[in-house]
């Protein structure tokens, strides 16, 4: 696995600004910061399209105030309800359903796409983003979780780039910039980077024990102690399933085994994540926890734009502490390394068990330690795919894993 897929290729073509852009999610924790950003920037971009899933009414605020030619939402429902919410005079094409998303990814009047959707119905969007050579801004991790592979290799038939948005890979790329690569090719020297450290805020449970994670409440799990994001992503942070899919995530993006990605406990949320070299040189990226300087960063690229917000304060910050994860309380760290090492598929499962689990939990039908069980014996189901399989194969293995999960639970709650 060389192949950079975040790493600045020497062929990549510069892309002028106004930049046209395509948000998948604008509706979400990330889409929104990401129209707060370009409404900070407005001579950058021209928003070309924006997408949601059932929250017609923000859409319709969004596509107010940004006019953007193409709209896309989850079923036809939506899409009429979001008709009779624009403003009159204003006609954008609007597109619904699954495969509306793929179209919006693909879609000749977008240069720059942001992957916001959450869980693996970002993944085809994503796969159609990289087939279409464009230039991807991507926030869905589950994309690279479920079909890294498929992904880097549509990249490199087409000349895509993909540009971390996560805030851990998108501190990795700063902290990498100007030292991989450096020879013009893709490929790069990585042997001068030792492994990669990814921080973890340890999310609202860190320091607590098994008795108190057995009674938590999904309020409780939601309530993230420094960043504020989306749902799926809020659980995934308390069960430090985020960090597992985050360092299959960097193992794709930069090419690496697990065995030189690590994870460090940082509560602050204030160094974002390191490089490490071969002559132990640490490069860390710090800033204020706020998802708009990454996304700024990743829009932007190579180009650095002026944010109006606050600013990271060494001198009151105190201190920083580092501590390595728990990963016996917090299992869903070590699921995810064991889904990535046996086989490019478990990570299918992996993500689609942990999908049906978090909804599980948020409905408050399921405990917060049968999280890391229901995944943890998805695994076990799991029968790797064939490595060369397609998108299809691998939807298909979401699909089925969802389904056994949720009768798992079933038989578990029946018990
Ligand atoms: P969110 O739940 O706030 O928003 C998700 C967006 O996807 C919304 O626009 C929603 O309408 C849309 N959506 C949901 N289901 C869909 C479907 N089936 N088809 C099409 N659209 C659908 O999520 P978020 O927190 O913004 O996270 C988005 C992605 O970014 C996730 O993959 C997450 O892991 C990643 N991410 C988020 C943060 C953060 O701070 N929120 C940080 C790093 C990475
Ligand atoms: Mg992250």
């Amino acid at each position: 696995m060389k192949t950079y897929i975040s790493l600045w290729p020497a062929h990549a073509p510069a892309l002028p600004f106004p930049r046209t852009l395509a948000i998948l999610g604008s509706t979400g924790s990330i889409g929104v910061s990401a129209l707060a950003v370009v409404a900070q920037h407005p001579d950058l971009f021209r928003v070309a399209a924006l997408t949601g899933g059932r929250n017609a009414r923000r859409l319709a605020e969004q596509a107010a105030a940004f006019r953007p030619g193409v709209l896309a939402v989850l079923d036809e429902a939506v899409a009429k309800e979001l008709r009779l919410l624009l403003p009159a005079g204003y006609h954008p094409e609007i597109l619904a359903g699954p495969a509306a998303f793929e179209a919006v990814a693909a879609m000749p009047g977008a240069d720059l796409v942001l992957s916001a959707i959450v869980g693996a119905a970002g993944f085809l969007p994503t796969l159609a983003a990289a087939t279409a050579g464009k230039r991807i801004a991507l926030a869905n991790k589950e994309s690279l979780v479920l079909g890294g592979r498929l992904i880097r290799n549509a990249c490199q038939a087409s000349g895509a780039v993909v540009l971390p948005v996560d805030s851990e890979h998108n501190a990795l790329f700063q902290a990498l910039c100007g030292h991989v690569g450096e020879n013009g090719s893709e490929n790069g020297n990585d042997d001068e980077m030792a492994r990669l450290i990814l921080t973890a805020s340890g999310g609202p449970f860190h320091g607590k024990d098994a008795a108190f994670l057995a009674a938590v409440t999904p309020a409780q799990a939601l309530k993230h102690p420094n960043w504020s994001m989306g749902a799926k992503v809020s659980i995934d942070s308390a069960t430090l399933m985020n960090k597992g899919l985050e360092v299959i995530e960097a193992c794709h993006l930069y090419g690496l085994p697990p065995a030189r990605v690590d994870v460090l406990v940082h509560p602050q949320s204030i160094v974002h994540s390191l490089v490490e070299y071969v002559d132990g040189s640490q490069l860390a990226h710090l800033g204020v926890p706020d998802m708009r300087i990454p996304i700024a960063h990743s829009l932007c690229y190579p180009r650095r734009v002026a944010l109006a917000m606050p600013r990271l304060d060494l001198a009151s910050a105190a201190s920083l502490t580092f501590e390595a994860p728990d990963e016996t309380l917090f299992p869903c760290l070590g699921l995810a390394k064991a889904a990535f090492a046996a086989s490019h598929s478990h990570p299918v499962a992996l993500n689609a068990a942990n999908e049906v689990a978090v909804e599980l939990f948020l409905q408050g039908r399921i405990t917060f330690p049968d999280i890391p069980r229901l995944i943890e014996a998805a695994l076990a189901r799991h029968a790797a795919l064939k490595e060369n399989c397609g998108a299809a194969e691998l939807i298909n293995a979401d699909a089925e894993t969802r389904r056994e999960t949720l009768a798992d639970a079933c038989n578990r709650t029946a018990e």
